[in-house]
Formats: C-alpha cells, structure tokens, sequence
C-alpha cells in the first residue's frame, strides 16, 4: 500500500553520516528540511546536491524546503555559559548589559524593544518554556522579573511572549541574506517563520521572486495572533502550505491548547485548499531510543486522522541516534492509520459551487474514484492544481501527478495522496497519451491489467488551468493496453 501522508525530515549532522541519506530514501522519506537556524550556507548547498543527486540516481523525487531562521527572541551569554535559576529569585534582562556578561541575576537581550512591549503581569517563557519569567517593572529599558519556574539556563535560548504580542518583523537581514542561498539551491518551499500577518507573507515571495526562486511559501503558525480568526484565513490563503509548527506556538498558547488548535488549523487550511504540516516532537524520543513511545504512535495517528498532509521529524532525524529508525516509524504508523475508514471518507465541498471548470473535474474525479472501483488517479498537470484539489478531498485513491515540469513535482510530491511522476511526451493524439500514461503505471509497478485508472487531462498540452476531461479506463480493454 503507498503512504499518502508525507514525512519530512530535516537534516543535519546526523544525516551527513554516511549511509544515513541513502537509508532516509529508502525508508521513504518524502521531503528534507533544512534548517536556516543552524549551520552554514555551504552546509545547506552540500546536503541540497547531496539529496537532488539521490532522487537522480534512485528515480524517488524527494523535495527539498528550506525553513528561514525568522526573529526568534534570543538571551545573550551567560559568563559562565550557563546559571541555576531558583523559584521567587529575581532575574533581569537588561538590553544594556554586555552580551557576554550575564550572571544569575541578569543577561543581556537581542531584542531591543522588549522592555517597550511587556508590562507587569506579562509572562515570558525561556527555553522553550522550562524557564518562566513574570516581569514585575521595567526600569530604563531593564526588564525586571521573578522567577516562577526555575531551572538551568544556558546562552542564547529563546524568549517568548505568553499570548503572542512582540512586534518583531518576520523577516530579518540574515533571513534576507539566506533566500539568496536559497534561491541557488532550487528549493520547492521556503518556511517563513512567525509571521505576523499575511504581508509578511506576501514580502517573503516578493523577495524570492526578486531573488529568481519561485519556491512556495510555508507559514510556520508559532505566534498566538496568527491564529485569531480573521488573520489566521489570511495567512493561509498568503500561503501555500502552513505548518502547525508546536514548538513555539505551544509556549505562546500554552501546550493544553495545541490539540485544538492543530485540528482547527488543518481542517481550515485543507478547507482552503492549501496544505498541512503538523510538526515538532513527534517522535522525540527516538533522538535517544530506536523505537517510539506509544504516546507518539498515537501522536502521529492522530495528526493523520486530523487530515495533516505532512508530518515532520526535527531533532529526531538532523541530530538524534536513530534518524532512518525514525522514519520508519513514522511510517509504518502512517500506513496503519490510513487504513482507517475516517481518513478515507469525505465530505469537504459537499454543497459548494465550483469556479473553475479545472476544479470541477478534480472534484468529480474524487467522486467518482471515492464511490466506485478504482485503482488509482493519473491527473496530467501544468502547475499542480489539479492535484491540490484532488488530493483536499479524503480518499484512499493514490494521485499520480504528471508533469513535465520539475518545479511542479517538486511541488506535489508535499501533497497528501499524491505521487510524482515525470511524462515528457510528443504525442497529440488522446488515446496514445493515454497509452503512454498506462505505460508509465505499469513500469513503475502500480498498475497492472484489469485495474481502472481516472485519467484527467486538458485539450491543450502546456495550457494552465486547461484540463477539462475526465477519461476512466481499465487495463486491457478497449484501446488501452
Ligand atoms: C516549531 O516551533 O514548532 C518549529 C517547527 O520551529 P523551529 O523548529 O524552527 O523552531
């Protein structure tokens, strides 16, 4: 059985071991992060090449994203690299203080207007929330605070906001130095960290076009006010993929709230036809231990239950003992939850009007696929659209998206359900294209005589937005092979 829900690996030291890239392929991974946080552009190239002479040499496309670092509120140093804070101490941080300086009573900030944009009462979380802060005054910029969950604190963590609220632009000058880097590698998707509104969006793929990349755009939902309502369909639609990125957003929100909140994310980005990550320890860890704990089985089952067409390893695979183990938990699990009746039934669009004859085909395909005996969908694809469509419906149907673009099957490969496939044909006769199509199936050992494939296509090759057929056929018959 194919997996339709994509894993995403990000990498890092412990995929540049050797053997371990080729071991990710052949556990199945779907996609690679690589994560402007940590490492050098050169670092970034080197595993680029290294996964797109992979997918050349085994014929599995896997895509490549690349995550900007974005304006993660950093401490500065500690003197002795790292404190002991204790419950009811006071701690300061104090913009003014020499970076390298901080001791257990205070340390200096990278964010200059955080003593304009707390108050007392306000509660910031360090270290991804092991450390909370109550800010008690702020005095000439000195950020005052007592300590209300104590423990080690080392140089650099990050610095949060209960309920969201810091006003830092989501793109910084380092990030705008990397979608340069990034527009060399030929990423598919670029990850705009904690975007504020649909603008900083919009910015973001103004400056990678400028740049001559025309990766799609990941937002990575971490900031209490990217969920109000109103603002959250905003940067969905700005996007076309957003990511439920856990980390951050469950020290803004508070981690009881994430459950919720993921579910409302993904069903409200599939409902607008983009796609879904769900990310963040997922399998965490399997950074130490070679299998799961039930708790993250059940993690990675519920986000595919939700609808999530991504799922992603972080620290699990770019830095943990057991990076391909990782994977292939992932997806056994995935395997398993997708055999459940839920995830294969569908009710999205039921009472809508479509707008496009391109869309209504894509929705009758599904249709008709979900409520009669077919094997499998090959839809012919300029740009991808045709496959999104499909592939927001629940179904267990797999998609084979054909395309002679590259760029577009970087694209489709991070869709739910849906399979990239290579077709450069000069044929303009139907039934040989189809021919071709069958032939394609057959090689690639998902087809075999007597299966029913949907086959979708439009009139005019290399037309966007054109298709505007619908053939079913079955193997063997009629003038199909
Ligand atoms: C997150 O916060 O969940 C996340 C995915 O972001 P990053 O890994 O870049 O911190």
């Amino acid at each position: 059985m194919l997996r339709r829900t994509k894993i995403l690996a990000t990498l890092g030291p412990a995929t540049d071991k050797p053997g371990v890239l080729e071991g990710m392929f052949e556990a199945g991974v779907d996609f690679v992060r690589m994560n402007f946080s940590h490492g050098s552009a050169e670092d970034h190239i080197n595993r680029a090449n290294a996964v797109r002479a992979l997918s050349e040499k085994t014929g599995r496309l896997v895509g490549i994203l690349a995550d900007l670092q974005g304006p993660k509120i950093r401490i500065a140093r500690f003197k002795d690299t790292k404190v002991r804070l204790d419950e009811g101490q006071d701690f300061a941080l104090d913009i003014n203080l020499d970076p390298l300086a901080g001791d257990n009573t205070q340390v200096g900030i990278t964010y200059e207007p955080l003593a304009l944009e707390v108050k007392p009462g306000s509660r910031l979380l360090l270290d991804d929330g092991r450390i909370v802060l109550d800010v008690i005054n702020v005095e000439n910029m000195r950020v005052n605070c007592t300590v209300v969950v104590g423990g080690d604190l080392s140089n650099n963590k990050g610095i949060n906001l209960m309920g969201g609220g810091l006003s830092a632009a989501a793109l910084t000058d380092k990030d705008k130095e990397d979608i340069k880097t990034i527009a060399i590698m030929k990423c598919d998707y670029v990850a705009i960290s904690f975007p504020r509104c649909a603008e900083d969006l919009h910015e973001a793929r103004r400056l990678l076009v400028a740049a001559g990349c025309n990766a799609g755009i990941v937002s990575k939902v971490e900031r209490a006010e990217a969920i109000v309502p109103n603002v959250m369909d905003e940067i969905i639609l700005a996007s076309d993929a957003v990511m439920v990125a856990r980390g951050d957003l469950g020290v803004e929100i508070g981690d009881a709230n994430l459950p919720a909140v993921q579910k409302m994310l993904i069903k409200r980005t599939r409902e607008l036809n983009r796609v879904a990550i769900t990310a963040t320890q997922m399998m965490e860890s399997m950074i130490e231990n070679p299998i799961p704990t039930r708790a993250e089985v059940f993690d990675v089952a519920n986000a595919v239950y939700d609808g999530t067409d991504v799922i992603m390893l972080s620290a699990e695979t770019a830095s943990g003992k057991y990076p391909i183990k990782a994977i292939e938990a992932m997806n056994r699990v995935c395997i398993e939850a997708e055999k459940q009746p839920v995830v294969r039934v569908s009710t999205h669009r039921i009472d809508q009007q479509f707008e496009h004859v391109d869309e209504a085909i894509a929705m009758s395909t599904m249709y008709l696929a979900n409520h009669s005996k077919v094997n499998g969908i090959a839809a012919l694809t300029e740009s991808g659209s045709t496959p999104l469509w499909m592939s927001r419906i629940s179904s267990g149907i797999p998609i084979f998206a054909f395309s002679p673009h590259p760029e577009t099957l970087g694209r489709v490969t991070l869709f739910r359900g849906v399979f990239p496939v290579l077709f450069k044909h000069d044929a303009t006769d139907h039934a040989e294209i189809n021919r071709a199509i069958i032939a394609k199936l057959k090689k690639r050992g998902v087809a075999v005589k007597g299966d029913t494939f949907i086959i979708t296509k439009g009139d005019l090759e290399g037309e966007q937005g054109g298709t505007n057929a619908l053939k079913v056929v079955t193997i063997g018959q009629g003038l199909t092979p």
